[in-house]
């Protein structure tokens, strides 16, 4: 049986992203193994998060990840859209600070982190290769695969978890990239939230519903329509594609476009999953081993500080190695708040977009980039709670139905 020092199960983001730490020269005396079952990587996602610059007139910035090659577009302004009762016009909350919106296309980062890898001589990424079991043995893990078994002396499992909390949610969303025959798109901002399409309906129904768009250049634009839904709700009844079409005609006048590529995702809101302390002989990483955030379902940026804070750990102290992440106080403070933002939502979902658009007008910019990346200092989440309506926060923090 071929054993290794490392296997990490599973080259998707976490898996790929924790390759790329162990391919640097720093690790060339360890036997590290991904085990990935696609034999092809396609750009099936387009993942987002917020990096800070280091001033606004430079492009000098704070490096966050090796990926940076990999970065399509960055925004420096961010919107979200909403309409008060009984007001005619939606209104913007517009922001801008220190942080960008930034977009890394999947397909990008599958290259680079195949480069990466390859230029290594002691990390190896195996395609067409699928696990089916992982068994602990007193001298390591055997892990048991369509391809025979691999003994490996620490486990990284990135497969997705299937069993979630009765407190999860789901984001539902499906979407696609065009090009219009007019320029019709504000290259610089990105639409975050567009609530104009929520309607009583949605909230009646237990759902949040906006749309996203990401302009690309004057023309071209990744619009995704999105929902926040319980678990048990497959959002079957929604036809995706003709609220983007009725949108694209609405805000923009845009009838005549191509779409060029399509993404659609279903990811899991849980504030029940969190990372596990690396104690044992096999860790959880990525969004089933609590890496996403359970408020939005992100999961790059905490990946990436997760995955530079276990090759520090392995480095410094393998195989006794402890806590990862974030500080223990931190992560509690936030696991905390998105449980209880998930249940003002399950309680009120019809609050919902009044709370992001106060959230997102009167939060500053810089504070709330931190908050949604889960690096909030204290006068952060002190600034988040000063925006949410303190009675239906209240009852959700104390009272669970
Ligand atoms: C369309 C889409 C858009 C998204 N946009 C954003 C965004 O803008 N920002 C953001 O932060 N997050 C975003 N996310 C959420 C999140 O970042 C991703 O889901 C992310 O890929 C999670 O990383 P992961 O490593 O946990 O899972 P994955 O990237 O899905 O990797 C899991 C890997 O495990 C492999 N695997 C599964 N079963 C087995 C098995 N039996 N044996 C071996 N390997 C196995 C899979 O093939 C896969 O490669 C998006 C997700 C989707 C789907």
């Amino acid at each position: 049986m071929e054993t290794c020092d490392v296997a990490i199960i599973g080259g998707g983001l976490a898996g790929l992203s924790l390759a790329a730490r162990l391919a640097e020269p720093r690790f060339k005396n360890w036997r590290v193994r991904v085990l990935e079952p696609r034999t092809e990587y396609v750009r099936d996602r387009t993942w987002c998060y917020w990096a800070k610059h280091a001033a606004n007139d430079s492009h000098e910035r704070a490096p966050l990840h090796p990926f940076l090659a990999s970065v399509a577009m960055c925004w420096p302004q961010w919107e979200v859209m909403y309409r008060a009762d009984n007001a005619s016009e939606y209104e913007a909350a517009v922001r801008t600070g220190r942080y960008s919106y930034e977009m890394i296309p999947a397909d990008r980062f599958y290259t680079q982190t195949e480069r990466l890898i390859s230029s290594s001589s002691h990390v190896k990424l195996l395609k067409g290769v699928t696990v089916s079991e992982t068994v602990i043995r007193p001298d390591g893990v055997e892990i048991k695969t369509d391809d025979g078994s691999l003994n490996a002396a620490l486990v990284f499992d990135s497969r997705p978890t299937a069993k979630l909390s009765s407190a999860a949610w789901i984001q539902r969303f499906q979407g696609f990239e065009l090009e219009a025959d007019e320029p019709v798109f504000e290259l610089h901002r990105a639409t975050l939230m567009d609530f104009s399409v929520s309607s009583a309906a949605d909230s009646e129904a237990g759902r949040v519903h906006f749309i996203y768009v990401l302009p690309l250049s004057d023309r071209r634009a990744l619009i995704e329509d999105t929902w926040f839904v319980s678990v048990s709700d497959a959002c079957n009844d929604v036809d995706y594609q003709s609220q983007i079409k009725h949108y694209l005609k609405r805000r923009y006048g845009l009838e005549n476009y191509r779409v060029v590529h399509r993404e659609e995702g279903a990811l899991p809101m849980d504030p029940a999953l969190r990372p596990s302390a690396l104690t044992s002989r096999i860790v959880k990483i990525g969004a089933g081993g609590g890496m996403a955030r359970a408020s939005s379902g992100y999961a790059f940026f905490e990946t990436q500080r997760a995955c530079d804070a276990i090759a520090d750990k392995l480095m410094a102290q393998f195989p006794v190695v402890g806590e990862f992440s974030l500080p223990r106080w931190r992560g509690d403070i936030s696991y905390w708040m998105d449980a209880v933002f998930l249940r003002v939502l399950a309680q009120r979902p019809a609050l919902a977009p009044k709370i992001f658009f106060d959230l997102f007008s009167t939060v500053p910019p810089d504070a709330l980039a931190r908050f949604l990346s889960g690096v909030a200092t204290p006068f952060d989440v002190a600034k988040v709670i000063a925006a949410c309506p303190k009675i239906p926060f209240l009852k959700a923090a104390f009272f669970r139905s």
